[in-house]
């Protein structure tokens, strides 16, 4: 196959790294990819991944036969429409289907039409209808923009105050531009949250792992939101019994759902899930890899990840077996500019990553660096490196993960000291 693979970050760089290993890729792409994909694939740095007529063209060109989009706004443009009309096969869904992460509140009226567990919700596009039924809430109460916002659209409001000034700064002010003209104001739920991947093709649906994330920037889960600090995978609460729950209760009727609306879903579906004392129940729906969580997911797959998307994006899913690298565990922790996720400082210099990365079990994933003309790795991203360790025990993965990171000399970075803290405490008791 001649590959391609739209992105620029680390989970892209994981995709990359995978698919390169497999005896069926004869070239591969990464449009635009970022420099340190370059040791595995071509990078096509010229293209932007929004760039949906450049992608097409350049995949005819290159006799490209098969695209594995990473991120979500391609998606919900309408990259793999475009893609399967050129006769090209993509994995990843349509845009009718990818509308399940574009829209918050089409997502929610979907679950609640096929009765899929998830927080009880309603929907505003006025500011004052929005604060009036606050006035009548509960608190803490989550105020999430409809569209896509980077991660950044969701408010949880510990008070009033809070909950009015981010329906005006969503619904009056449009921070968010037109992903927050409508909002949806949801129930707080408690639990533990957990990370559930599934591949699907159109009906059939293979649990492909699971996994929890570290969303905040500083250690005991404080500060800002980010795109994710860190993330372990398998998650040790992922039970076979829940597993199987999550298939019947939420996977099964959703792709059902999804098929019967005629919007079949094809590609990977990242459910983002509270385990409530009720049972798991949705918090949001991805339509793609997460973003580090792919970053531990990729290292533990024992089967040929290209060929085993190659398969779900060309619907012959009945054969498939997925195969893990028995008892292995992975922990990936992010190294980022100080400052992320606000401002930071672009071009500081990383030492010792060569170093780093020959320690065993250490993978190296990039999301923001460049080359310099010196041969020196500089910073130019929030993001920069996610630092994987693979290991016989979450222990094992996250020692060797920090062990890389002690290898590595950068004063203008900063990288939480605590990933896996839940875990390791569930595994001590
Ligand atoms: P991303 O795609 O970056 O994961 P998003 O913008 O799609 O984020 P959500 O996943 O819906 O947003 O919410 C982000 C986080 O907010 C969740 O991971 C969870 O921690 C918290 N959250 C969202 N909804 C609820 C809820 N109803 N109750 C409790 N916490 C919630």
């Amino acid at each position: 196959l001649h590959v391609a693979v739209i992105g620029s970050g680390g989970r892209e760089h994981a995709l990359c790294d995978s698919i390169a290993q497999s005896p069926l890729c004869n070239k591969l792409f990464a449009i635009p990819g970022n420099a340190g994909i370059r040791a595995c694939a071509r990078v096509v740095e010229n293209i932007q991944s929004h760039e949906t007529e450049k992608i097409v063209e350049f995949c005819k060109q290159n006799k490209v036969n098969f695209v594995v989009v990473g991120p979500e706004t391609p998606l919900v443009e309408g990259l793999v429409d475009k893609l399967t009309e050129a006769g090209i096969a993509a994995f990843g869904p349509h845009s009718r289907a990818a509308l399940l992460e574009g829209s918050k509140v089409w997502m929610k009226q979907f679950l609640k039409k096929w009765k899929i567990p998830t927080a009880r919700y309603e929907c505003f596009r006025s500011s004052q209808l929005a604060k009036s039924y606050v006035e009548k809430q509960q608190f803490p109460l989550v105020i999430k923009a409809n569209g896509l916002a980077a991660g950044k659209g969701v408010i949880i409001a510990e008070d009033k105050t809070t909950a009015d000034q981010a329906i005006v700064s969503m619904l009056d002010e449009t921070v968010f531009g037109s992903a927050s003209t409508e909002i949806v104001i949801e129930e707080y739920l408690k639990g533990e949250e957990l990370s559930f991947f599934a591949l699907v093709d159109g009906l059939t649906v293979v649990p492909f792992g699971s996994a929890q994330d570290h969303k905040r920037a500083f250690e005991q889960d404080l500060g800002p939101n980010t795109g994710g600090m860190g993330a372990y995978s398998p998650s040790p609460l992922c039970t076979e019994a829940l597993e199987n729950e999550i298939i019947q209760t939420i996977l099964n009727p959703t792709v059902q759902g999804m098929m019967k609306e005629g919007r079949p879903y094809r590609g990977i579906l990242y459910c983002g899930l509270m385990l409530t004392k009720d049972g798991p129940k949705v918090l949001e729906y991805n339509v793609r890899f997460g973003d580090p969580e792919c970053q531990v997911i990729c290292p533990r797959l024992k089967s040929d990840l290209l060929q085993v998307l190659y398969k779900v994006a060309t619907g012959r899913t009945k054969d498939l077996k997925i195969e893990w690298n028995d008892n292995l565990w992975s922990l990936v922790v992010i190294m980022a500019s100080q400052g992320y996720p606000g401002a930071y400082k672009k071009g500081t210099v990383i030492q010792h990553l060569e170093e780093a990365s020959k320690i065993k079990g250490v993978k190296i994933y990039h999301s923001g660096t460049d080359l310099s003309p010196t041969g020196e790795w500089i910073a130019t991203g929030g993001r920069v490196l996610g630092i994987t360790g693979i290991g016989h025990s979450i222990q094992q993965a996250r020692d060797k993960a920090y062990a890389a990171i002690e290898q590595i000399q950068w004063p203008q970075g900063f990288y939480r000291k605590d990933i896996g803290w839940k875990c390791l405490n569930l595994e001590t008791g």
